[in-house]
Parts: structure tokens; C-alpha cells; sequence
């Protein structure tokens, strides 16, 4: 059996071949191992992998052959020496936290981060003694000026939603190495396809598998990647005792999921990149935000540190709340939800749904004006979208 390592092959290459162990009944697709518990040959044979002297299955709390091809394929795609699989996006954040921090501990974080990990930090994190600064996404003076003798801990999205604002990865990798502290980066909307933090210095990477990695909006997920000794021992030790444990049949559907990621990617960045060029010119339109467009303030970086500019965009109305929701109600095609990176198109208005909870000035500081839609750019026929958008324009 080929052991597909990532300095030989091309992320192609390894989101088709990675991972899999075949077993002795030749199958050719991977298998789903849906079992709780593994048998063992002999007492002594059980002794030695309960104590960790012979490696092997014990029990899919914690080890799991369906759950490890899909952590080895998306760790060689990620260039991570250690990946652990977890039953949500969410899941694999609170598993990073509780791996690496302590109480006492400080995190500096990006503003403009998903909803949920904001309330994770301030409620959940600071019950346990963990404190956050929040700072703008792309001031690196901001988070210079955010460190403390106890942070150990930045956290960012690149490019945030949905404002699709960039930050350089590699210059806030090396402010948090300054202060005796770790990069995570949610890397949800890249994808390892579009974007690689760990060979930009970041420490960790994370991912809600539920979004891009699934695809089709079906399975609930999350990873967490990075070096053995962070992943593989601290984060890993979290999972195995407190069990997020990512399912037998969820982690399957992502892998298979990980073999087409290439392809959805490229037309979802294709049919994005059209979309926002048409939205730019349309009269009702008053700005576009997606880092393809040359009008995107950091156009040059997204150039430098991505592959390509992503699925997602969101754009201001001149109209306001009133013409967003005529927009939005006027649509056919586009699902009004607020999941992302699936093959259906998905439609929202930020600022009364997902920012909603924001006070009008934190919305205004945050850039989340009344007029503003986000889409999540799926797979129909690009012509069909325009018109699904143009009707209630
Ligand atoms: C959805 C999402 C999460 C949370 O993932 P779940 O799988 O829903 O728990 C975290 N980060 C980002 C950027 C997301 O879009």
C-alpha cells in the first residue's frame, strides 16, 4: 500500500488517495466502521493497547478507522503532521481552547469572527477564567497593542464574513510568535484548496467540516489540525477524554466529500467571481464586497495568499432593509438560510439574522449595514442566479 504523503503528491492527488488503509476484502471505496467498541486477540494483546504499547483501535471515542482516514487525508491535504476530527465546527474550537489554555489565559481575536465562537469567548471561556480582546480583523497595530503577559492564544477568519475583509496570515503568525503565543486560524471558507495557513506560520488550523468539506449541506463536523504535539497530544487528549467525537457516518461522507473538493471549489469561486462582477454594475447595487473585484481593498493580498477568492459575497442595496428584503423574498432559486458552502445558493440578510443580536452601533462599527445581503455562491447555472437576483432588484 502507497503511503500518500503530501511532499510527493499534489492536494489533487491527496484528496483522492490519501488516508485510506485498505483492508484484506480488496474494496476499492472506503469503508464505514460503524462500532463502538474493537475486539482484541488475547488479554495481554488488550493490555498492550489500552496501555498505548501497541498502537490499534480500542474504542471510537477516540480511535476509529473510518474517523483517522478522514483526519490522515485531510491532514496531508492541510500539511498538518496531526489532525483530530470532531463532531462540529463549534467542537473543534471548545477542544482547541480546553487543549491549549488554562485559567488565567488570554486570547486575542479577530472582531469579525462566526456569531457562535464570539458567545463560545465571552461566556464559555470566560466562566473558565480565559479572557478575549477582540481587535480589527486587518489592523496588525491593533494586534500588537491587544497582547498581554498572558496570551497564549490569536484567533482569526480569513476572509471574514461577511464583509470578506483579508488579513496577512503570515504577519499575524509572527506577532503571536513575538509574544510567546499560537496562531489558530478558522480556515472554514478557504478550504485547504484555496488557502494554507500552517505553511503561512499559523500554529493551528480549524475547520467547520459541516460548510465547503461536506458540501451539500447533509453532515455536522469539524477538525482541528496542527503539530503532534499541540493536535496530536494536548487537543487530541481533550477529545479522547471529553468526547466531541466526530460520527462513523458523518466522517465518511466528508471524506468522500474531500475527493471532490478541488472541482467544487473552482466552480464555486468561478460562479462567484461572475456573480460579483455583474452585481457591480447593477444601478441598484451600491458596493460589492468580494476579494476577486480589482474595487476590493485587499485584492493584492487575497492575489498573494489564496488560490483563488472563495464563494462568498455580500453586497450593500441602496435601498436599505427594505430593498434587502424584497431582494431576498423576490428569489426562486436561492435557499433563505443561513448555512454556507453548499451546492444550493444560500441567501441572508446579516443584520437581521446572524448580526442580529448586534446593537445599531456595533452594526455600524462592524460594517453590517441594513441594505447588506450575503450569498453563499452555489452550483446552478450562473445565468439562472443572476436573474433568481435580479427579479427583486
Ligand atoms: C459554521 C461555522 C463554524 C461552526 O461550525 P459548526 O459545524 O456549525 O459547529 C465555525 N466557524 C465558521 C467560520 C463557520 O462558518
Amino acid at each position: 500500500m502507497i503511503d500518500f504523503n503530501e511532499a510527493e503528491f499534489a492536494i489533487e492527488t491527496l484528496a483522492v488517495r490519501a488516508g485510506q488503509h485498505r483492508t484484506n476484502e480488496g474494496e476499492h471505496s472506503e469503508p464505514i466502521f460503524p462500532t463502538s467498541s474493537f475486539v482484541f486477540g488475547s488479554a495481554a494483546e488488550a493490555a498492550a493497547r489500552f496501555s498505548g504499547e501497541q498502537p490499534g483501535n480500542i474504542y471510537s471515542r477516540f480511535t476509529n478507522p473510518t474517523v483517522r482516514t478522514f483526519e490522515e487525508r485531510l491532514a496531508a491535504m492541510e500539511g498538518a503532521e496531526s489532525c483530530v476530527a470532531t463532531a462540529s465546527g463549534m467542537s473543534a474550537i471548545l477542544a482547541t481552547c480546553i487543549g491549549l489554555l488554562k485559567a488565567g489565559d488570554h486570547i486575542v481575536s479577530s472582531r469579525s469572527i462566526f456569531g457562535t465562537t464570539t458567545i463560545l469567548f465571552n461566556n464559555f471561556m470566560a466562566k473558565l477564567g480565559i479572557e478575549t480582546t477582540f481587535v480589527d480583523l486587518s489592523d496588525l497595530d491593533a494586534w500588537k497593542g491587544a497582547v498581554k503577559a498572558n496570551t497564549r492564544l490569536f484567533f482569526l477568519e480569513t476572509p471574514s464574513n461577511p464583509l470578506t475583509e483579508l488579513v496577512d496570515i503570515q504577519a499575524v503568525a509572527d506577532i503571536a510568535h513575538d509574544n510567546n503565543s499560537w496562531l489558530a486560524v478558522d480556515n472554514c471558507f478557504c478550504t485547504p484548496v484555496l488557502q494554507q495557513p500552517l505553511k503561512l506560520g499559523a500554529d493551528i488550523v480549524i475547520h467547520s467540516a459541516t460548510k465547503y468539506i461536506d458540501g451539500q449541506g447533509r453532515c455536522m463536523g469539524g477538525a482541528v489540525l496542527g503539530s503532534k504535539e499541540l493536535v496530536g497530544t494536548e487537543v487530541y487528549s481533550f477529545l479522547r477524554t471529553a468526547g466531541p467525537t466526530l460520527s462513523t457516518f458523518n466522517a465518511w461522507v466528508f471524506l468522500k466529500g474531500l475527493e471532490t473538493l478541488n472541482i467544487r471549489m473552482k466552480a464555486h469561486c468561478a460562479n462567484a467571481l461572475e456573480l460579483a462582477r455583474w452585481l457591480e454594475q447593477q444601478e441598484a447595487v451600491a458596493k460589492v464586497h468580494f476579494p476577486g473585484l480589482a474595487s476590493h481593498p485587499q485584492h493584492e493580498l487575497a492575489k498573494k495568499q489564496q488560490s483563488d477568492f472563495g464563494g462568498l459575497l455580500s453586497f450593500e442595496l441602496k435601498g436599505g432593509r427594505k430593498a434587502a428584503w424584497k431582494l431576498i423574498d423576490a428569489t426562486r432559486i436561492c435557499s433563505i438560510t443561513a448555512n454556507l458552502g453548499d451546492t444550493k445558493t444560500t441567501i441572508t440578510h446579516p443584520a437581521t439574522t446572524t448580526h442580529g443580536r448586534l446593537t445599531d452601533e456595533q452594526k455600524q462599527a462592524s460594517g453590517i449595514a441594513d441594505g447588506l445581503v450575503r450569498v453563499s455562491v452555489g452550483l446552478e447555472n450562473i445565468e439562472d442566479l443572476k436573474k433568481d437576483l435580479a427579479r427583486g432588484m
